[in-house]
């Protein structure tokens, strides 16, 4: 089955580990010899408590989070947390920093500016959002509600590789393309968020991070299921959870934690990625798009000399088993997604395409 498959690439829903999968599906009708399968159990089970505490535990483990932070399992995608990061965390008067590193900073923007006043702490607008810089150059205003960063710009490819120091006002960052992807240092952020799609399993199901005291900010008039408190309090288990999800999640936490954890996958995917990057750099045939020190090691962006050579190239590799290559439609190009899931087979039977395809049409 398993030669049967393909190096997938795509940028979310994404590739995830085989033995992740193997295992649901040897569990899936009857799980762990309880009669019957995960998807079928209630959320109030035993079954279900011990999967989504495990999931939990091993979080926490793996980035070092502290008691006084909570960990939740959401529904609604890392979109509905661009409002609920708002709803829950904007003080009255106090207005909130947001640097625009691309497409998903300024959704996040948009939605924050229905519950209060934005300041822009910094505009990627000017380099294209092909660039970042050093953020902890970056002056905080003090008397701000918190500050909000992407982690990884998904689209362009560019992700930080320095955080702000934002002093005594929340750092709120979404981390949906790369969040376990490398080590991190917990205490400087207040609030993490990531959709599962990309490094963490199935659609379906967003990790939530906070500290758990933020939580108290919110105004009465906030809708209960939009409410950090209400999920705090309830353990994520407030009303159903995406069950299923959250079980998938769960084994590839496992799965990050056999592979030796995020020291482990961050060289991982440090190899993995300079592998890649050299060989776009060696070439005059591919252009990377991002600034070198802002490249991300999750999303590989670059171009080829036109675009009826990328459109060639993207037909080609998948024909050869390599899928998912194409850019985001808003920028073209091609993208390259390399998540912790994505073995180093994969990029380097990828940069082999892209050499052979070199020669054939350089
Ligand atoms: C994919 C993505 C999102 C959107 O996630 P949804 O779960 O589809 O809402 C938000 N932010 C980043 C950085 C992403 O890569």
């Amino acid at each position: 089955m398993e030669s049967e498959r393909v190096f997938n690439f795509s940028a979310g829903p994404a590739t995830l580990p085989v033995e992740v999968m193997e295992k649901a599906q040897a569990e899936f009708v009857n799980f762990r010899g309880i009669g019957y399968g995960i998807a079928e159990a209630s959320h109030r089970s035993s079954a279900f408590e011990e999967v989504i505490d495990g999931a939990e535990a091993n979080v926490r483990k793996l980035l070092g989070v502290p008691d006084d932070y909570a960990i939740l399992f959401l529904q609604g995608g890392a979109s509905t947390q661009f409002a609920m990061v708002a709803m829950n965390l904007m003080l009255p008067g106090k207005p909130a920093l947001y640097a625009d590193t691309g497409a998903w900073a300024a959704k996040a923007v948009k939605e924050a500016k229905l519950f209060g006043e934005v300041t822009e702490l910094y505009s990627g607008a000017d380099s294209e959002f092909t660039h970042i810089g050093d953020a902890t150059q970056w002056a905080i205003d003090q008397e701000a509600s918190y500050a909000y960063i992407c982690s990884n710009n998904t689209i362009r490819g560019t992700q930080y590789h320095f955080f702000p120091d934002t002093g005594d006002i929340p750092l709120v960052a979404d981390m949906s393309s790369d969040i376990l992807s490398r080590r991190l240092d917990m205490s400087r952020f207040d609030l993490i968020f990531a959709g599962a799609q990309k490094n963490l399993g199935p659609a379906g199901v967003t990790l939530v991070i906070m500290k758990k005291e933020l939580a108290d900010r919110a105004a009465d008039t906030v809708p209960t299921m939009l409410k950090y408190s209400t999920h705090i309090d309830k353990h994520s288990l407030f009303n159903t959870p995406p069950c299923f999800s959250i079980y998938m999640v769960g084994l590839v936490l496992e799965w990050l934690v056999e592979t030796g954890g995020l020291e482990e996958i961050e060289t991982i995917n440090e190899t993995k990625s300079h592998a890649l990057y050299e060989f776009i750099d060696m070439s005059i045939f591919y252009q990377g798009t991002a600034e070198p020190g802002d490249r991300s090691k999750m999303n590989v962006t670059f171009r080829l000399p036109e675009e009826e050579l990328e459109a060639l190239f993207v037909k080609e590799a998948a024909a050869v088993g390599l899928t998912g290559l194409k850019g985001h439609r808003s920028v073209g190009g091609i993208r390259a997604s390399i998540y912790n899931a994505m073995p180093l087979a994969g990029v380097s039977t990828l940069i082999d395409f892209m050499a052979d395809f070199e020669e054939r049409h350089g």
